[in-house]
């Protein structure tokens, strides 16, 4: 699977991208991350990516040209089939596990993350595939939001999470997740110390059934916390 983001700030990524899962499955090649600057793709010396809007109105709009150029060459790059664009919009449908699941399924991501006031309409129309907000807020830029969907879309890719983490994953998860009876909840977890106390007097316990060995009944408790969520 590659991710291609499309964006105007490049190093906005440097860091994230480059840590824990995401690292570690670039590392063992199951997914790469392109990261394409919109500003390569003008064509004016001072390398315009936006302009005012028609008909008034306060800030700037991101061109259609440049991102129109930039997603054809990045759909003229191998694999040419299984791709998906998506623009990263407040207006988007919601992202969740069931709309990850399916992204999974593609061999080529193209994420294309707005600024300033937006991006012309006529990408959502004619261009992206998808349009995909990430909750009800208003971002400053797509990014954070391609970096979720990246993240996410990954923790699905067979062979991306560490074996710890996938057993977790499938033991919280009780459900295969291609049914789409996602859980959104899952059990509470505590580690040492049993006892916390924060103040003399106050003791913060840690619940006494998963201190008392006996995994049946641990596993019941777990169940029941995560039904009720
Ligand atoms: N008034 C604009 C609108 O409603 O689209 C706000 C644009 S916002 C300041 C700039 C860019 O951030 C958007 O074009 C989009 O790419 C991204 N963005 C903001 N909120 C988002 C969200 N909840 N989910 C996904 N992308 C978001």
């Amino acid at each position: 699977m590659t991710f291609h983001i499309i964006t105007i700030f490049p190093h906005i990524f440097d860091s994230y991208l480059k840590e824990g899962i995401l690292k570690r499955a670039q590392e063992k090649g199951l997914i790469e991350i392109k990261i394409h600057n919109l500003r390569d793709f003008t064509d004016d010396k001072r390398k315009t990516v936006d302009d005012r809007p028609f008909g008034g109105g306060p800030g700037m709009v991101l061109k259609i040209e440049p991102i129109y150029r930039a997603i054809k060459q990045i759909k003229s790059i191998k694999p040419i089939k299984r791709i998906k664009t998506i623009l990263l919009s407040p207006q988007g449908k919601k992202f969740n596990q069931k709309i990850a699941y399916k992204l999974s399924k593609f061999s080529k991501l193209v994420l294309v993350c707005g600024r300033y006031e937006g991006v012309d309409e006529r990408v959502a129309k004619y261009i992206a595939d998808e349009e995909i907000s990430i909750g009800d807020y208003i971002l400053s830029g797509g990014e954070l939001a391609a970096m979720v969907i990246i993240e996410t879309v990954t923790r699905l890719i067979p062979g991306a999470l560490g074996n710890i983490e996938s057993i977790e994953e499938r033991r919280v998860n009780q459900f295969p997740i291609s049914n789409f009876h996602f859980p959104t909840h899952s059990y509470p977890v505590y580690t040492r110390p049993e006892v916390f106390e924060p103040k003399p007097g106050i003791k913060w316990r840690v619940p006494k059934i998963l201190l008392s060995g006996n995994h049946k009944k641990i596993e019941e408790w777990r169940k029941k916390i995560g039904e009720r969520g």
